[in-house]
Order: structure tokens, then C-alpha cells, then sequence
């Protein structure tokens, strides 16, 4: 039986595994804010399954991984994030949204609030967002 180091372990390759299919998805840019050139690092979103899938995945910078973790978001210099909430690919859009709502609960930008008015999200990102 394995473990709960060596679990971990397995995970974290698992994780690393997702790159690769992810890096070819994103082309090599953040899949919320565009940066290309820097450090992306694979991230799943919440809820986790049990083996890490890149539809449940998505590729970000330093910057939004620390957003996306609970890093302070606040300002304009989030404004991508009303890009990324129409984006087609279901983790990104939940991703994106959660963050708007965060953005629009803190209350530094009128805009979130006017984008979670009127954004269309299918039944399944609905459902995913819970
Ligand atoms: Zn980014």
C-alpha cells in the first residue's frame, strides 16, 4: 500500500504529466491573462477528481497562480479576467468567473459586476461553479 508521501508524490508527477497536453492547448501563453515568455505551471480547478485531467486543468503564470490560490486580486490590472470568463474551455471559464466574483464581492472595479450580468455560461460550467 502506498503511502501518504509516496501518494503525494504520484500526484505531483501526475500534475507535471498535465503539461505537456496543456502546454500544446495553450501554446505556450497563460490561459487567463495571455502572458507568453514567462513561467507557466499547470493548475487544477477545484473541484480536484481523483486523477489529475486537463480538462479540469488549466495553464497559468506566477501571477494568476497566486491570484487563483487566494492571492489578493483587486483592480484594473485584472481586467483580462473579462476575457477569460467567455472563454470556451469550461475549466478556464470557471476559473475566470470565480475570479470575477471575487473582484466584484471586493468591489475596486464596476465592471465584474456588469460582466456577471450578462455572461453566458453553459448548463455544465453552471453546474461546475455550483
Ligand atoms: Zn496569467
Amino acid at each position: 500500500m502506498a503511502t501518504g508521501r509516496e501518494q503525494f508524490k504520484q500526484r505531483q508527477e501526475a500534475i507535471a504529466a498535465l503539461g505537456r497536453p496543456l502546454s500544446r492547448r495553450a501554446r505556450s501563453r497563460c490561459e487567463l491573462c495571455d502572458a507568453s515568455g514567462t513561467r507557466l505551471t499547470p493548475f487544477e480547478v477545484a473541484p480536484i477528481p481523483e486523477e489529475p485531467d486537463p480538462d479540469h486543468a488549466v495553464m497559468l503564470c506566477d501571477r494568476c497562480i497566486t491570484g487563483a490560490t487566494g492571492g489578493k486580486i483587486q483592480g484594473n490590472e485584472w481586467r483580462f479576467l473579462e476575457t477569460a470568463a467567455w472563454n470556451e474551455l469550461a475549466p478556464v471559464q470557471v476559473l475566470a468567473v470565480r475570479m470575477v466574483r471575487r473582484l466584484e464581492a471586493d468591489k475596486s472595479v464596476d465592471w465584474a459586476s456588469d460582466l456577471l450580468g450578462m455572461l453566458y455560461l453553459p448548463p455544465e460550467v453552471e453546474e461546475w461553479l455550483g
